[in-house]
Protein backbone atom coordinates (compact mmCIF):
# COMPACT_ATOMS: atom_id res chain seq x y z
CA UNK A 1 0.00 0.00 0.00
CA UNK A 2 2.71 3.03 0.88
CA UNK A 3 4.35 1.85 -2.91
CA UNK A 4 1.06 2.51 -4.31
CA UNK A 5 0.47 5.82 -2.26
CA UNK A 6 3.81 6.51 -3.21
CA UNK A 7 3.65 5.84 -6.60
CA UNK A 8 0.71 8.10 -6.75
CA UNK A 9 2.38 10.47 -5.18
CA UNK A 10 4.46 10.72 -7.74
CA UNK A 11 2.34 10.57 -10.25
CA UNK A 12 0.43 13.59 -8.76
CA UNK A 13 3.88 15.76 -8.93
CA UNK A 14 4.51 14.83 -12.03
CA UNK A 15 1.25 15.84 -13.30
CA UNK A 16 1.90 19.00 -11.34
CA UNK A 17 5.24 19.79 -12.94
CA UNK A 18 3.16 19.20 -15.84
CA UNK A 19 0.59 22.17 -15.54
CA UNK A 20 3.12 24.90 -13.70
CA UNK A 21 5.19 23.68 -17.46
CA UNK A 22 2.34 24.19 -19.41
CA UNK A 23 1.44 27.79 -17.11
CA UNK A 24 4.83 28.92 -17.11
CA UNK A 25 5.00 28.40 -21.37
CA UNK A 26 1.76 30.18 -22.09
CA UNK A 27 3.30 33.46 -19.46
CA UNK A 28 6.26 33.47 -21.61
CA UNK A 29 5.21 33.22 -24.84
CA UNK A 30 2.35 35.79 -23.98
CA UNK A 31 5.20 37.95 -22.80
CA UNK A 32 2.92 40.46 -20.62
CA UNK A 33 0.58 39.99 -17.15
CA UNK A 34 -2.45 37.98 -17.85
CA UNK A 35 -5.71 37.02 -15.82
CA UNK A 36 -5.80 33.57 -14.93
CA UNK A 37 -8.71 33.15 -16.96
CA UNK A 38 -6.53 34.46 -20.17
CA UNK A 39 -4.41 31.69 -18.87
CA UNK A 40 -7.30 28.94 -18.46
CA UNK A 41 -8.38 29.64 -21.70
CA UNK A 42 -5.20 28.48 -23.76
CA UNK A 43 -4.05 26.07 -21.13
CA UNK A 44 -7.86 24.52 -22.19
CA UNK A 45 -6.02 23.22 -25.15
CA UNK A 46 -3.57 21.77 -23.40
CA UNK A 47 -6.10 19.67 -21.40
CA UNK A 48 -5.93 21.90 -18.34
CA UNK A 49 -9.65 22.55 -17.90
CA UNK A 50 -10.08 23.82 -13.73
CA UNK A 51 -9.31 26.84 -13.13
CA UNK A 52 -7.96 25.23 -9.65
CA UNK A 53 -5.21 23.63 -11.40
CA UNK A 54 -4.24 27.00 -12.70
CA UNK A 55 -3.89 28.92 -9.44
CA UNK A 56 -1.97 25.51 -7.79
CA UNK A 57 0.67 26.37 -10.97
CA UNK A 58 0.75 29.78 -10.60
CA UNK A 59 1.46 29.92 -7.14
CA UNK A 60 4.31 27.15 -7.68
CA UNK A 61 5.63 29.06 -9.74
CA UNK A 62 5.65 32.52 -7.90
CA UNK A 63 7.01 30.51 -4.85
CA UNK A 64 10.10 29.02 -6.94
CA UNK A 65 10.34 32.67 -8.22
CA UNK A 66 9.45 32.10 -12.20
CA UNK A 67 6.47 34.18 -11.99
CA UNK A 68 5.17 37.25 -10.12
CA UNK A 69 1.65 38.46 -9.55
CA UNK A 70 0.70 42.37 -10.20
CA UNK A 71 -1.58 43.04 -7.74
CA UNK A 72 -2.91 46.37 -9.27
CA UNK A 73 -4.70 44.31 -11.96
CA UNK A 74 -4.93 41.16 -10.61
CA UNK A 75 -2.59 39.51 -13.23
CA UNK A 76 0.54 37.04 -13.14
CA UNK A 77 3.68 37.63 -15.44
CA UNK A 78 6.65 35.47 -16.05
CA UNK A 79 9.66 36.86 -14.47
CA UNK A 80 12.93 38.15 -16.18
CA UNK A 81 15.51 34.94 -16.14
CA UNK A 82 18.07 35.60 -14.33
CA UNK A 83 16.50 37.75 -12.16
CA UNK A 84 14.30 35.26 -10.72
CA UNK A 85 15.25 35.23 -6.66
CA UNK A 86 14.72 38.50 -5.05
CA UNK A 87 11.73 40.90 -5.36
CA UNK A 88 11.17 43.09 -8.53
CA UNK A 89 9.48 46.63 -9.03
CA UNK A 90 6.89 46.80 -11.50
CA UNK A 91 6.02 49.63 -14.14
CA UNK A 92 2.94 48.11 -16.34
CA UNK A 93 1.67 50.49 -18.84
CA UNK A 94 -2.42 51.08 -19.19
CA UNK A 95 -2.28 51.01 -22.92
CA UNK A 96 -0.67 47.44 -24.40
CA UNK A 97 -0.37 46.04 -21.21
CA UNK A 98 3.40 45.29 -21.31
CA UNK A 99 5.17 44.79 -17.74
CA UNK A 100 9.01 46.28 -17.01
CA UNK A 101 10.18 44.40 -14.37
CA UNK A 102 13.55 45.80 -12.25
CA UNK A 103 15.05 43.96 -10.19
CA UNK A 104 15.13 45.61 -6.52
CA UNK A 105 18.44 44.94 -4.71
CA UNK A 106 19.09 44.35 -1.31
CA UNK A 107 20.91 48.11 -1.41
CA UNK A 108 17.62 49.68 -2.95
CA UNK A 109 15.06 47.77 -0.41
CA UNK A 110 18.19 49.01 2.61
CA UNK A 111 17.77 52.74 0.96
CA UNK A 112 14.15 52.03 1.31
CA UNK A 113 13.27 51.01 4.66
CA UNK A 114 16.32 50.95 6.60
CA UNK A 115 17.13 48.14 8.96
CA UNK A 116 13.38 46.86 8.75
CA UNK A 117 14.34 45.71 5.08
CA UNK A 118 15.92 42.55 6.95
CA UNK A 119 12.15 41.98 8.22
CA UNK A 120 10.27 42.18 4.77
CA UNK A 121 7.82 39.42 3.93
CA UNK A 122 6.39 40.61 0.93
CA UNK A 123 7.42 43.47 -1.21
CA UNK A 124 5.24 45.10 -4.04
CA UNK A 125 6.25 47.60 -6.03
CA UNK A 126 4.47 48.56 -9.12
CA UNK A 127 3.93 51.94 -11.33
CA UNK A 128 1.52 52.75 -14.55
CA UNK A 129 1.85 54.65 -17.15
CA UNK A 130 2.32 54.59 -20.92
CA UNK A 131 5.35 53.03 -22.48
CA UNK A 132 7.96 54.33 -24.49
CA UNK A 133 5.86 52.57 -27.79
CA UNK A 134 2.57 53.51 -26.51
CA UNK A 135 3.14 57.18 -25.87
CA UNK A 136 6.62 57.85 -27.75
CA UNK A 137 6.07 61.65 -27.38
CA UNK A 138 4.95 62.06 -23.93
CA UNK A 139 6.81 64.72 -21.98
CA UNK A 140 8.85 64.18 -19.40
CA UNK A 141 7.36 64.61 -15.69
CA UNK A 142 9.86 67.58 -14.88
ZN1 LIG B 1 2.45 50.25 -23.95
Amino acid sequence: MPRNGARRQAVAQAAFKRNERIVLDILQAVGRPMKAYEILEQAYTEGVTAPMTIYRALAALIEAGHAAKIAGINAFVARVAGERKGPAAYFICRRCGEALERPLGDAMLNALFGEAADRLDTVIVEAYGACGRCAPAAKSRA
